[in-house]
């Protein structure tokens, strides 16, 4: 069987004196936490238990009941009648943070033991500079809820018990958001503090089949896979589902990405302008703190939209296999603040959307993820795999202009979307690579080229280099062509909505 976690996360609606009895909850949790990191540091051997054993010993150690009236450490000093259940979530928290600790002294340890062994036969002797790990200083964990802490759960509200300051007491609290989804499992809920507000994250479980390994997978000619290809402009993702045998079922073009570019292009101007004016910039002080709030809240959100939609898109065709290119390095560019900084933004998006569209592709019952080797994909047709002619609409069709619309391959005239052909591709590369394992090797591939950008800054492969000559980029689109800010003209406040790209992309699940 396999796993799908999650977590819920969910605002709470509570009158503004809670916020001092969560806080004052969960000040007396961290306590006990570090009272019990200290019992274990005290006793070592504690730790060679296995969880649950080492959960008695220690409540041995310093819980009173009838049967050990004086236990060697009491606990009662604390803060009086802690429930058991209180105690135990933060007993395990302890061990958690203990077992860590201890295994990173462990490893150092090894690692000092390592050096001085080294050093008896060499002429001079180098002290072992490595600092040794420390044990927390100070405690700032998040209340879990164990069973028997909390009750009357349903969509719109919880009851919790919790430590007010000066007694324990039931309080009722307004969940907002989401309601847990059908299907799942729900763990202990915990209390998190964001800014000012408080929180209830519920983690969630869900066990399904576990699919087959895409290489068995690939085995059966009917198995679909759905390939993305993800771009900087226009279509933020292409994506195309085909069989194994090569039959190509639907395409989709998601996301405008000259949309999303040029509202951080023009985001990322106004701070430019705003630190000119103000010349010195404070150390460790957040400045612009709204306009960059706002510029990472519009990164997320867009790929959050786009990944569920690359899911939507593969579930909806049945496909059981994501492919995605590996992401290639990203090329310092010349050019404004502005530009440079957006480039980098719209390149960590890419990778933001890999990461996004794994998880949630997993959580759609199973559908795995793959990634093969990017050179070349948006060069080759997708027919007869010869080099292609790619161009805008309205230009000659010669040569390859990086990041053109369109494209038509001189042997077999196939003519299609450029970013489709890439697509379909990307996806043929999986294929091929279960078909011929020795042919392909995305990892050295990869390691090569972040070689050569290293010396030259320009991360390309060897190989496409020779085959397309020097004057050539060979590194696959014109990523940069979005760079051209084309917002800039346009006038639109902070506060002002995004252009349709968050109403086109949102997703209606059900
Ligand atoms: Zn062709």
């Amino acid at each position: 069987m396999a796993k799908a976690t999650k977590a819920i996360r969910q605002a709470l609606h509570y009158p503004p004196q809670y916020a001092a009895y969560f806080a004052a909850n969960q000040a007396l949790f961290n306590r006990v936490v570090a009272f019990y990191f200290d019992c274990i540091q005290t006793h070592e051997g504690i730790l060679s238990l296995k969880n649950k054993q080492a959960l008695t010993a220690l409540e041995k150690l310093t819980h009173t009941t009838e049967s050990s009236p004086h236990p060697v450490i009491p606990l009662t000093d604390l803060a009086p009648d802690i429930p058991a259940m209180f105690r135990r979530a933060a007993i395990n928290a302890a061990l958690g943070s203990a077992r860590a600790f201890f295994s990173s002294l462990k490893t150092w340890r090894a690692r000092k033991e390592k050096h001085e062994a080294k050093q008896t036969k060499k002429r001079k002797k180098r002290p072992f500079r490595e600092r040794p790990p420390v044990p927390p200083r100070s405690w700032n964990k998040s209340v879990p809820f164990y069973a028997s802490l909390w009750r009357e759960r349903h969509t719109h509200g919880i009851v919790l018990k919790v430590w007010t300051g000066s007694c324990w007491s039931w309080l009722k609290v307004h969940l907002l958001g989401r309601d847990l989804p059908d299907g799942y499992a729900m763990g202990s809920p915990q209390l998190v503090r964001k800014g000012d507000r408080w929180w209830l994250h519920t983690p969630i479980e869900k066990t399904f089949e576990a699919p087959a390994k895409s290489g068995a997978q690939l085995t059966t000619a009917q198995t679909r896979l759905c390939a993305v290809d993800l771009n900087l402009d226009k279509h933020l993702a292409v994506c195309s589902v085909q069989t194994v045998d090569g039959t190509i079922l639907a395409t989709s073009f998601i996301g405008n990405g000259t949309a999303v570019s040029g509202c951080r292009k023009q985001l990322l101007g106004r701070i430019a302008r705003n630190r000119s004016q103000t010349g010195i910039i404070a150390e460790n002080e957040q400045d612009n703190a709204d306009l960059w709030a706002k510029i990472r809240h519009v990164d997320e959100q867009i790929a959050h939209l786009v990944s569920a939609r690359i899911v939507q898109f593969a579930t909806k065709h049945e496909a059981s296999i994501l492919v995605f290119e590996h992401l290639g390095n990203l090329r310092p560019e010349k050019g404004t603040y502005s530009r440079r900084s957006n480039t980098k933004r719209a390149y960590w998006m890419k990778g933001r959307i890999v990461r996004y569209a794994k998880y949630k592709a997993w959580h759609a019952g199973g559908i795995i993820t793959c990634r093969v080797n990017a050179r070349n994909t948006s060069r080759e047709c997708h027919r007869c795999h010869a080099l292609v002619i790619r161009y805008n609409e309205s230009e000659p069709v010669e040569g390859y202009t990086p990041g053109a619309a369109l494209c038509l391959c001189p042997q077999c005239q196939m003519r299609d979307h450029a970013d489709r052909n890439a697509s379909l591709r990307i996806g043929q590369r999986l294929i091929e690579r279960m078909q011929e394992p020795q042919k392909e090797k995305p990892l050295t591939a990869v390691r090569r080229a972040s070689r050569v950008s290293q010396e030259t800054g320009v991360g390309i492969s060897q190989d496409a280099k020779r085959q397309m000559g020097p004057s050539i980029p060979a590194a696959r689109r014109g990523d940069q062509t979005n760079g051209h800010g084309t917002a800039q003209g346009r006038k639109r406040r902070m506060g002002a909505p995004l252009p349709d790209i968050a109403s086109q992309l949102r997703v209606h699940f059900e």
